[in-house]
């Protein structure tokens, strides 16, 4: 049995008229990088960065940090990693990076917004860290809560500048950091033809872009019976961030919960998503399906999809082609 299931993860996630689709996988600590390779994956799609700033009086050093990362690229080898930038606020809070406490913190001072604005010093000393780190594999860094063309030109002046210290300082670092951006809130979606000639790759946070999009808390039960990610709005919002990504040649992942969601996945597919990032143990489930699907058909089901009225229509156009296929 062992021997299959290393067999399985081995085998090309492409559909059956050859169409790859990556795989990679999402990691909230470097404790199951592990579980990475099994699996099969292509590389690391999100490396979440909070778990080193939360629980902890002291925040991480830039050392701390540099170490962290490089021992993550070294173990990757030649796999692409992409490591996203802190992201506290909303519901992940740490009282010593935190001025204040907000009334609507998943609309208040998140990721990004405090890295720029509130706390340009953590966010500096996490940038060295990565720009140093670069050296020793395939990093590629992105940006959570992203919402406008200014942020992303203030992190790429930001890093121009932490790149002249560095040079001064006789430090090895990366002249080129490919940067990306997530595309988790509305605006960022709706300006992606935009966003994308200022980057070098998409990502997808569908956790968040629902929840904005929708105007739905993801963590509040009282209303998660609305928080449906096949909506039409959010496959339509989904489909800019393709087109626009395709028009400036650069390529689109998705990492939220929806990718490792086998009924969803056709029609991911069909919209045509270059990657799909998940937890390591999704992967030979959602490989699974991509080798069953014909792209022709993927494609059909997400322009029929697109044109639903309801989640549930669109749902079940998704699962039809999944039943089909399998
Ligand atoms: C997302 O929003 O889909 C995402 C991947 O980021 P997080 O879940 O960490 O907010
Ligand atoms: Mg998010």
């Amino acid at each position: 049995l062992l021997n299959e299931l290393e067999r399985e993860n081995s085998l090309r996630p492409e559909t059956t008229d050859g169409f790859m689709v990556q795989l990679a996988a999402n990691l909230d600590s470097p404790e199951t990088i592990g579980e990475v390779k099994k699996s099969g994956a292509c590389g690391i799609g999100l490396f979440r960065t909070e778990y080193l700033f939360m629980n902890t009086s002291q925040l991480p050093t830039e050392e701390e940090q540099f170490e962290v990362y490089k021992d993550l690229l070294v173990k990757s080898g030649e796999q692409p990693v992409i490591i996203r930038t802190l992201d506290v606020g909303g519901d992940k809070f740490n009282t010593n990076i935190f001025r204040a406490t907000e009334q609507n913190p998943f609309l208040g001072l998140r990721g990004i917004r405090l890295c720029l604005h509130e706390r340009r010093d953590i966010f500096s000393t996490q940038l060295r860290a990565l720009l140093r780190a670069g050296v020793y594999g395939n990093l590629r860094v992105m940006l959570p809560m992203v919402s406008s063309i200014r942020e992303v030109n203030e992190v790429k002046q930001l890093v121009g500048e932490l790149q002249e210290q560095l040079r001064r300082e006789k430090l090895e670092f990366v002249s080129h950091l490919p940067l990306g951006v997530m595309i988790e809130t509305p605006a960022a979606a709706i300006l992606a033809d935009r966003l994308a000639p200022l980057v070098d790759f998409f990502s997808i946070g569908t956790n968040d872009l629902v929840q904005y999009t929708m105007a739905i808390d993801r963590g509040n039960e009282r209303v998660a019976y609305l928080y449906r990610p096949s909506h039409p709005a959010i496959l339509e919002l989904i489909r800019r961030t393709v087109e626009a990504a395709r028009h400036n040649n650069i390529w689109v992942s998705i990492c939220g919960q929806m990718a490792s969601e086998p009924s969803l996945v056709p029609l991911l597919v069909g919209l045509g998503v270059h990657e799909l990032s998940m937890a390591p143990s999704s992967i030979g489930m959602v490989r699974r399906v991509i080798r069953g699907l014909a792209m022709h058909e993927a494609e059909e089901a997400a322009r029929q999809a697109l044109a639903c009225s309801n989640a549930s229509d669109a749902l079940a156009i998704s699962e039809a082609l999944l039943r089909k296929s399998a």
